[in-house]
């Protein structure tokens, strides 16, 4: 009986032993796993990110390429900052549905209008 006991113990003491270190082993694969996913998520957030940043930038550089050599900083009067008064786009795409292209308002009072949506804009 007491040899039924030791024996027990003697099965037992390693068994845990052998759980213990298959937990804490699967515990490590897991959280590499973890990391793996979480830093593949992350990289393709960023390849997302740059993409459509180039792409972005791609757009605004075919928008910009018009055959016109902008001039958006000089303040010829009637146009809204940052706009070419050759072509009449702005350097910066608008917020908002219209990218609009601005041409001077016939009149007496300095302004311009969008040829596209009608929207006007006067110089202070
Ligand atoms: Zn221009
Ligand atoms: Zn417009």
């Amino acid at each position: 009986m007491k040899n039924a006991f030791l024996l027990g113990v003697i099965l037992v003491v390693p068994a845990a032993l052998v759980i213990a270190l298959v937990y804490s082993l699967v515990r490590f694969f897991w959280s590499m796993y973890q990391d793996v996913r979480l830093y593949r998520e992350l990289n393709d957030i960023q390849a997302q990110s740059e993409a459509r940043r180039e792409k972005r930038r791609l757009e605004e550089q075919k928008r910009l390429d018009n055959g016109c050599e902008h001039t958006f900083d000089s303040a010829l009067g009637g146009f809204p900052p940052g706009v070419c008064p050759k072509c009449g786009i702005a350097k910066e795409k608008p917020v908002g549905q219209c990218d609009h292209v601005w041409r001077r308002k016939e009149g007496p009072v300095m302004g311009s209008v969008c040829e596209k949506c009608g929207k006007q804009y006067r110089a202070e």
